[in-house]
């Protein structure tokens, strides 16, 4: 039987289910949590509020699995829109972007030149108002195409980002070859469903992954990006960061817009570098299908909304 785990996950990607849920008005209240609005505006009043408050950004212009060319160019220019916005603020690194590449064409016939094709201006944008792109990663058979793009950005621009997820078990490889010289690694436990030949099915396996991933990354000469709000994996991270004597600014703690706010500002007070992770735009679903997908205590706040309580 499937898990209602699964089950989101598997809404996440229903068209009729898409038409639905955005449909009802009460579940923008909901969405606002996670999301920070839907036009590029709304994103930078929360950038400004953030990074004032000492937490740097990474922005995501919500979209994914576009299903043809015009899309996938639509996608590249929203960002491309939004780097001219951001940099007025000139903020530099604390204000980087997030891309899919599935928002890039990934997903269709030659996808991986595709994606690349229009990720390249983006990440020259970006290095123009000197930020850096973060390529997020998808379901397991992206990620060869996805660490594939990255490596030919990565010839011009280093410091262009990946991002690991600890459930895959290929992950702690991926680590070790990624653990080098300037090499910006977010290490998430992974947001989709996957079987059980690549990924690790319980929680246990996929924490205790994440740790050894983590050892190999802190441990390396790259910067690590810890994306997760568990406090044990934090810690961990901490105690890593203690004992091989990285610096503050050599590593940084990640955490999505919305989730644990005030653990967010509390680390950042510490004197530990934040990042929030900031989506934003219209096509919100597939995100806010994760969110719910990830807590059951999500699951049932939103309901209850629905239902008017
Ligand atoms: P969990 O064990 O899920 O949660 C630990 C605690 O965090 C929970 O007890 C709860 O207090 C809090 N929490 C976690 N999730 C929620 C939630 N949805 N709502 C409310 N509270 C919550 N996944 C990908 O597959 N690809 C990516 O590119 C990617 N990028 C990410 C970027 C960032 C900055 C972050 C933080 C996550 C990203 N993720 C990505 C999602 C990630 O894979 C996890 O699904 C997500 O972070 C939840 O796992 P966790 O590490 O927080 O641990």
């Amino acid at each position: 039987m499937l898990s209602q785990k699964a089950l989101l996950l598997a809404a996440a990607r229903r068209p009729a289910l898409r038409r639905l849920v955005t449909g009802v008005p009460a579940t923008r209240r909901v969405v606002d949590r996670f999301v920070a609005g839907e036009s590029i505006d709304d994103a930078l009043a929360v950038v400004r509020r953030l990074t004032g408050e000492g937490i740097a950004v990474t922005l995501d212009h919500l979209g994914e699995g576009v299903t043809d060319r015009a899309e996938a160019k639509r996608s590249r220019d929203a960002v491309l829109a939004l780097l001219d916005a951001l940099a007025a603020l000139r903020l530099g690194r604390a204000a980087e972007v997030s891309v899919k590449l599935s928002a890039f064409g990934q997903d269709l016939p030659g996808g991986t030149e595709l994606a690349l094709e229009l990720v390249r201006p983006v990440v020259e944008a970006a290095t123009a108002i000197g930020t850096t792109v973060t390529l997020d990663m998808e379901q397991s058979r992206t990620v060869g195409s996805t660490l594939a793009v990255l490596a030919e950005l990565r010839r011009h621009h280093p410091d262009t980002g990946a991002v690991l997820q600890s459930a895959l078990r290929r992950s702690q490889a991926d680590a070790r070859a990624l653990a080098v010289p300037g090499s910006r690694v977010r290490l998430v436990k992974g947001a989709y469903d996957e079987p059980p030949a690549v990924a690790w099915q319980g929680r246990r396996e996929v924490d205790a992954a994440y740790a050894r991933c983590l050892g190999v990354l802190m441990t390396g000469p790259g910067y690590p990006m810890v994306g997760t709000h568990d406090p044990r994996l934090i810690d961990i991270a901490q105690r890593l960061a203690r004992e091989t004597g990285r610096a503050p600014a050599s590593w940084e703690i990640q955490m999505l817009y919305g989730i644990r706010p005030a653990e967010q500002r509390r680390l950042a007070a510490a004197g530990c570098a934040v990042r929030a992770y900031v989506p934003y735009g219209v096509d919100w679903y597939g995100y806010f299908m994760r969110r719910l997908a990830e807590r059951p205590a999500n699951l049932r706040f939103f309901l209850r909304s629905l239902a008017g309580t």
